[in-house]
């Protein structure tokens, strides 16, 4: 008797996996890179082929303390084996330290946990806008931002971005939301009135380009804000969790905002996403206003908890700087042979070199050399911006054999588009 035939879809789904199976299986929002990484260690990665990349671009800017560190790896480890979701009928004891640590080391003295970036702006500006109309009324909903912002993906985060590219062909954005250029104080000063709930602002445009705000533009920020009884909500998804330098990149630029939101270095590669205030801004968000199932789930905080306990350490993030020193003074000399960059910008482990203008087209080329090469990073901006964010703790050597790898997918790219 012959064995009964495997049907061919049981046979496929056995069938090992590569990167021509995400063009057949995924949505094609993205476009991944050519091979599929299976391990990381820290600020390196290997590929099914066992190929090592040097990783600049962190899980963009996720992996604070690289792949697959030891205490993330214990408190996941302790935390799954004991107790994983419980949901917010119940609260949890990594959750609750979680939040004391996090309002113990910043301005604020409540938190509310989520899941990701784009989740903490999106209950960060309901927050705002429910604070406004609680205290002076339901005119007060006014929303500025600026353009070449990147809050996140969810619809009001893409409509409050101002990047018309993510909102296009999804119908009518939201009412309400106002945009001006970035770090320019006068328009600022304009845009900011009575109806005013909030103005939400990077303390530096990571997707946008790599463009830090100046000192006078925050300043202002929280000026007209305060004067106008409306919040000023700084988004460090990217910056904050030490990777300017700081525990929030706010910490080093003197001033104090309403609302700060963190996520993806919070987990360093585990989804967790928060925003903190003060009490009588959080008082608004009274039970029923506002929810998420998985949001400060235990095996969540957890592991943010262990992350913390790394990153807001003196030493770790004077490291942080003296890193980025290195990484400066290697791309300087990179450039100094290829004269490739028209200037380097940012904080910390989180720096952008910009293409100079006769390469601002190569971007996109450099970065799928650099994986030749053995690079792993990030464009910002319009791609004529190459972006860093690695490990917070990349060993030296891993910067300086990185960027070796790096001027090598340079110069061959140079060399082929002359
Ligand atoms: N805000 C900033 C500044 C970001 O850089 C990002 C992601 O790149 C987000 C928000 C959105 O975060 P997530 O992708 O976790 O939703």
């Amino acid at each position: 008797m012959n064995a009964p035939l495997t049907p061919a879809h049981v046979l496929s789904a056995q069938a090992p996996v590569t990167r021509a199976t995400y063009d057949e299986v995924m949505f094609p929002n993205y476009a991944p890179a050519s091979f599929v990484p299976v391990r990381g260690q820290n600020a390196k990665l290997w590929d099914q082929t066992g190929r090592e990349y040097i990783d600049f671009a962190g899980g963009v800017a996720v992996l604070s303390l690289g792949h697959s560190h030891p205490a993330v790896l214990a408190a996941l480890q302790t935390q799954a084996q004991k107790v994983m979701h419980v949901s917010n009928w119940m609260t949890n004891e990594p959750a609750l330290r979680l939040g004391r640590k996090l309002t113990q080391s910043t301005f604020a003295e409540r938190i509310f946990l989520c899941n990701s970036g784009t989740e903490a702006n999106e209950g960060a500006l309901k927050t705002a806008r429910k604070y406004a109309s609680t205290l002076y009324g339901d005119q007060k909903h006014g929303i500025v931002s600026t353009f070449n912002s990147f809050h996140g993906r969810t619809f009001l985060a893409v409509s409050v971005g101002g990047t018309e590219k993510y909102t296009k062909g999804f119908g009518p954005v939201p009412g309400g939301i106002s945009h001006i250029t970035y770090n320019d104080v006068d328009a600022l000063a304009k845009a900011v009135n009575a109806e005013t709930a909030c103005v939400i602002l990077e303390p530096l445009q990571g997707e946008g380009g790599m463009t830090p705000a100046t000192d006078a533009f925050l300043l202002a920020a929280r000026e007209l804000t305060a004067k106008h009884n409306a919040l000023l909500i700084l988004d460090e998804i990217q910056s904050g969790v030490g990777r300017c330098g700081s525990l929030f990149a706010y910490m080093r630029k003197g001033i104090v905002p309403d609302i700060v939101t963190s996520a993806k270095g919070l987990g360093s590669g585990f989804p967790i996403g928060a925003f903190l205030s003060t009490k009588k801004v959080a008082d608004v968000m009274q039970p029923g206003t506002h929810g998420t199932t998985y949001g400060g789930n235990p095996l969540a905080c957890a592991v943010a908890e262990a992350v913390l306990n790394v990153v807001d350490n003196a030493e770790l993030l004077q490291g942080v700087l003296d890193k980025e020193q290195r990484m400066r003074a290697r791309l300087a000399e990179i450039n100094s042979r290829l004269h490739c960059f028209k200037d380097v910008r940012g904080e910390g482990m989180w720096l952008g070199a910009e293409l100079a203008e006769k390469y601002a087209k190569l971007g996109s080329k450099i970065v799928t050399e650099g994986h030749n090469a053995g690079v792993i990073m990030l464009t910002a901006g319009g791609g004529n911006v190459l972006r860093f964010a690695p490990s917070l703790i990349i060993p030296d050597a891993d910067i300086d054999e990185g960027l070796a790898r790096l001027e090598k997918a340079i110069a061959t790219v140079i060399a082929t588009n002359a």
